[in-house]
């Protein structure tokens, strides 16, 4: 049998945090009460009408061991990287930045009226592949394959696919689903998910009804929360009186030991020393 509905295991209250030279975030993976979702060691949302919350941004830093990934919702963030890479993301695209090795950015929210809003996932590299050659891949807006169904739910794909539909995103080892998914007053939407895949939904805007398929099951979550689903065939969703937009992010988990400090994330407390002696001699980035 193919259909058994994923439960609302935790819903998560982001916490505050300042991050980078000085950023306020909301943090949901990557806190006391979650550490991570294997295979998804941090998720942040940010979102301001203020750009003193924001315009100190994120200036030079490393990453070794990981992906990380900027979805924008709203507003600009200029980035360049040791690799060669500039430019900016802008409100809709996607960056998915595999640092592998070692990598230097800065990431740059640029000033505007109105509101800076997006997200960042970080996503685990198993440990064969934590020395990878960085590599990045930028996603216009454009190319983000978006469904307009009839019943007025709207589906853009970033990572993944839903009715044959693929995402622009490939060749990610977590096999990862990044959907942003909005549904109005009285729809629902379902969505098969691998069995032993980790999933999660962070619900950004208005409220929707998560969970298996009986009310006991069944929990309503309000913006900004995270839901960990349990293991099953899929996920539903349902909008009652307010509509709902969330993200739905799945992947396979590694099983791995999880060692981290800041921006590096691998398997072994030697391997976080040796990344910051690499820092130290200068011989960080690799490639
Ligand atoms: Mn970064």
């Amino acid at each position: 049998m193919n259909h058994q509905s994923r439960k609302v295991l935790q819903v998560i209250e982001p916490q505050s945090v300042m991050e980078g030279a000085g950023v306020r975030l909301k943090r949901s993976i990557a806190t006391r009460k979650l550490d991570n979702i294997d295979p998804f060691l941090l998720f942040d949302h940010f979102g301001s009408n203020n750009p003193d919350d924001y315009i100190k941004g994120f200036p030079m830093h490393p990453h070794r061991g990981i992906e990380t990934v900027t979805y924008m919702i709203e507003g600009v963030v200029n980035h360049k990287d040791s690799i060669g890479n500039s430019g900016s993301i802008g409100a809709g695209d996607v960056q998915w930045m595999t640092s592998g090795s070692g990598i230097m950015h800065a990431e740059m929210p640029q000033p505007q009226k109105g509101e800076m809003k997006g997200f960042q996932l970080w996503v685990n590299l198993p440990a064969k592949l934590k020395m990878m050659k960085p590599r990045y891949q930028n996603i216009t807006s454009e190319q983000i394959s978006e469904i307009r169904r009839e019943d007025g739910v709207n589906i853009r794909v970033i990572a993944g696919e839903v009715n044959g539909v693929h995402g622009p995103v490939t060749d990610i080892v977590a096999d990862p689903t990044y959907l942003d998914v909005t549904i109005p007053p009285d729809g629902s939407f379902s969505h098969p998910v691998k069995r032993g895949h980790a999933v999660f939904a962070y619900v950004f805007e208005g409220e929707g009804i998560f969970g298996a398929n009986s009310e006991e099951q069944e929990k309503i979550i309000s913006q900004p929360r995270l839901a960990v689903f349990g293991d099953g065939d899929y996920i539903k969703a349902i909008a009652a009186i307010n509509p709902v937009r969330f993200l739905l992010v799945s992947g396979k988990p590694l099983n791995e030991s999880i060692t981290r400090y800041g921006p590096f994330v691998m398997n072994t407390q030697e391997e976080i020393e040796q990344a910051l002696a690499d820092l130290r001699n200068g011989t960080f980035v690799k490639n």
